[in-house]
């Protein structure tokens, strides 16, 4: 008689249950809290229906961090805090301390470290932004120090509480944008269509990989100088960059004609009113390392505009909703042109929406 099939665990990927992380007064409250607070900027404050407390103490951290630095941050939550840490999507770190007396240790600690305590409430929060020079293969600039330059000059903003909603900022190295939705977002712009290195296409390049992945089928395959190589259709081509993933020799990074763009408007959330897209505001703006100054100078502009001009809780998208795009251009100064804020119109003749590979 054959022995029985074993059958084999699947393995599952994804994400890890959360709940083995929790601190334990976390843990033991799950979804059974009564209220929350902010006793000062910087500190959330839970109680639960158990009469559990906890302060929750938020900082900001620079996201790409090496080693010594998230050991610094570990040894601070071992000594002052209660061992336990989280990241929030907007890469803050949160201690989290089961009684008051605790939490000013802790700041005076972080702040010794050079990690500022805010981004809670109406401020304006870390920047969410993209992996940059780092880690990603195609991004046209270095997200991280965008936002570090932006930062330096935001950080009383992120210490208070006094925007009119809270604000959130994000930065993106391509115009894939994986920075997502944000009240203000920086993304990098290409105005150019890209330059194809022909040696190399036939070695590097999936010819139909990249002819598909064309989102306005501007690529078509070629012959040049007898080799299997690829053209574009220039009048076609939107500069989106989506080529240059899968095809390195479609160049589409320029110091000259890659720039950065101002959106507005975007939300994820759908807390007091539904989520919104971000319209284009600013455009052509030089790629200008390693402190992005006329970027920072536009952003700082819509913000000190939206803090003196928003009525209470308005987000960004509401109080442009309100005051209407006319008014926006003319309060921030901005310059307009054709090309800002409107969808558009032509995706939907154009934009390459099926499954099919064009030739
Ligand atoms: S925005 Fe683009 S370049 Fe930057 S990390 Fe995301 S996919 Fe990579
Ligand atoms: S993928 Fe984008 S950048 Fe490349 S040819 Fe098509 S439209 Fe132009």
């Amino acid at each position: 008689m054959n022995a029985p099939v074993k059958m084999r665990k699947p393995k599952e990927t994804g994400v890890p249950d959360n709940k083995q992380y929790l601190h334990p007064l976390m843990l033991k409250n799950y979804g059974n809290w009564k209220y929350h607070d902010r006793p000062r900027p910087g500190v959330l404050h839970h109680v639960a229906h158990s009469g559990d407390e906890i302060w929750t103490v938020r900082a900001g951290t620079q996201r790409q961090m090496d080693v010594h630095t998230i050991r610094r941050l570990c040894d601070i939550a071992d000594k002052f805090a209660e061992g336990h840490v989280r990241f929030t999507i907007r890469s803050n770190i949160e201690f989290m301390v089961s009684s008051a007396k605790q939490v000013d240790p802790l700041i005076a600690e972080l702040e010794k470290g050079g990690f500022p305590v805010g981004g809670t409430g109406n401020s304006i929060s870390m920047i969410a932004h993209t992996q940059g020079w780092l880690h990603c293969d195609i991004p046209g600039t270095d997200a991280s120090g965008a936002v570090k330059a932006l930062m330096d000059e935001l950080i009383v903003e992120f210490r208070r509480e006094e925007m009119p909603n809270r604000v959130h900022l994000s930065t993106s190295c391509c115009e894939i944008n994986c920075g997502g939705q944000a009240d203000i977002a920086i993304v990098i712009q290409h105005t150019k269509p890209p330059v194809i290195n022909h040696d190399l296409v036939a070695n590097i390049c999936e010819r139909p990989t990249v002819v598909a992945r064309c989102p306005v089928a501007a690529i078509r395959p070629a012959m040049v100088n007898g080799k299997p190589s690829l053209e574009i259709d220039e009048s076609k081509c939107m500069c989106c960059g989506a080529c240059y993933p899968p095809c390195p020799p479609m160049q589409i990074n320029d110091p000259e004609n890659s720039k950065l763009a101002i959106w507005v408007g975007g939300k994820n959330a759908n807390a007091r009113g539904k989520p919104t897209f971000m319209k284009m505001v600013a455009s052509g703006l030089p790629n200008n390392p390693p402190r992005w100054p006329e970027v920072s100078e536009v952003v700082k502009n819509i913000l000190h505009v939206y803090k003196a001009d928003a009525r209470p809780w308005e987000r960004m998208a509401d109080w442009i909703e309100r005051i209407g795009w006319p008014q926006f251009f003319e309060k921030t100064g901005l310059p307009f042109t054709k090309y800002l804020i409107d969808d558009w119109r032509g995706s939907r003749a154009s934009l390459n929406a099926s499954t099919h590979i064009r030739f």
